[in-house]
């Protein structure tokens, strides 16, 4: 069955697609979001919310105090038997992605965007009439122009063209709830855990439930077996504060979520050959790594500047790639360099070293991995 012909479809219900969304409908555009799963689901994500991520979802409508966000003031920088631990700059959030990505996604809804929930797209192709979108057998819609938002899933016809440098690694995420004692100690810090292969992060999320979020090389956890058990009990014996935090934790997943090569360091480079009306938003333009806890914020502001090129200039994705890629290219070459350090014992000897140093070290890199002001501006008032 063919549906017709739409003038934007969005492929991809998370947070940059929902962003988008939200901005077209709020314009008066019609616009249709495709969304694979049938109800928001955890997803592999250390849910930090930066100061970025916040006032762009308080643009969109989000009161993060409503949904039950916690609140984050200070870090926690945690390697073997030390901790350092320093003031943020600002009191970031902690809300599971299940919760975030379901008000979002309500929220553009609620502003006249049209959801078809529960449908996968298979494959999409271009050419000079527009954008085709298969969905399954005889199933398909044409659209003037694609909002391409599917995170770290590639469509057939549209894939990524580069994988990134760093895809050695695995991201781990499971939900605990803390007993009482430990959710004391926790409550208002973000604990960044340095271990041989990779780094950890624990933080309260909403309620009683805290989130631990990790990245490991490949090697670390074909060395135990590929088992999740042996990896953790591993961290917690080079780490034993981990092993403290969780040892009357109940764990609310059976097991961790995971996600494999995660191509951090991806940068959508324009091609000249590229079509018209096809925009790449969040993850599909660019990764950061996590440590940064910025990669929301940058799927949140490209799912905004998109919509917002898009009502000035239509289908003219090129313009929108090029600002993209100088809002978000900086930090993300920044973020690359110090991910390789943070995952290397004498690169995290010097972190901490420095941190102890320079507390304000940290702050600094911080400002330096996020995006700008001024960019945030640009599309705050625009729209
Ligand atoms: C280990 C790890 C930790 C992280 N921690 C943080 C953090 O603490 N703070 C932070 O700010 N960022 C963090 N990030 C980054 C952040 O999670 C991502 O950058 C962000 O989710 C990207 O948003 P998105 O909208 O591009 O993709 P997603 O949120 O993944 O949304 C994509 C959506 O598209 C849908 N979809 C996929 N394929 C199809 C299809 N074919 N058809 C229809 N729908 C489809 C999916 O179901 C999904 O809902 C982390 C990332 C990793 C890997």
């Amino acid at each position: 069955m063919s549906r017709g012909r739409e003038e934007v479809v969005i492929v991809g219900g998370g947070l940059a697609g929902a962003s988008a969304a939200s901005t077209l409908a709020d314009a008066g555009r019609p616009v249709l979001v495709i969304e694979r799963d049938a109800e928001a689901r955890h997803k592999v994500c250390g849910e930090f919310l930066s100061i970025e991520a916040q006032t762009y979802l308080s643009h969109l409508g989000i009161d993060l105090d409503a949904v039950g966000a916690s609140r984050i003031s200070r870090l926690r920088l945690v390697r073997k038997l030390k901790l350092i631990e320093v003031e943020l700059p600002f009191v970031a959030r902690g809300l599971s992605r299940r919760v975030l990505d379901e008000a979002l996604l309500r929220e553009a809804e609620a502003r006249g965007a049209r959801i078809l929930r529960g449908r996968a797209v298979r494959s999409i192709s271009t050419d000079h009439s527009g954008v085709a979108i298969d969905m399954g057998p005889g199933d398909s819609i044409a659209a003037g122009s694609v909002l391409l938002a599917s995170g770290k899933h590639d469509v057939r016809g549209v894939k990524r063209t580069s994988s990134g440098a760093m895809n050695d690694l695995i991201g781990f995420k499971l939900h605990y709830r803390m007993a009482r004692n430990e959710r004391q100690d926790l409550d208002g810090a973000v604990e960044v855990i340095l271990f041989r292969g990779g780094y950890a992060g624990l933080q309260m999320v909403e309620q009683d439930i805290a989130n631990l979020c990790l990245v490991v090389s490949r090697q670390r956890f074909e060395q135990v077996g590929k088992n999740w058990d042996d990896l953790l009990s591993s961290i917690t014996d080079e780490c034993p504060h981990l092993g403290e935090r969780l040892q009357c934790a109940r764990a609310l997943f059976e097991r961790p979520l995971s996600i494999f090569q995660i191509p951090y360091g991806f940068l959508h480079g324009p091609d000249r050959d590229e079509p018209q009306g096809l925009f790449r938003l969040g993850d599909q333009v660019g990764v950061i790594p996590s440590f940064t806890g910025e990669g929301m914020s940058i799927a949140l502001h490209s799912g905004c500047l998109a919509a917002s090129i898009y009502l000035d200039h239509g289908q003219a994705a090129s313009i929108f790639h090029h600002r993209v890629r100088s809002d978000i290219g900086r930090s993300i070459r920044l973020a690359s360099t110090l991910n390789s350090a943070v995952r290397h014992a004498a690169g995290q000897q010097a972190i901490f070293r420095l941190s102890r140093l320079w507390p304000g070290a940290m702050r600094h890199v911080a400002a330096l991995t996020r995006v700008q002001e001024a960019s945030m501006h640009n599309v705050l008032f625009a729209s």
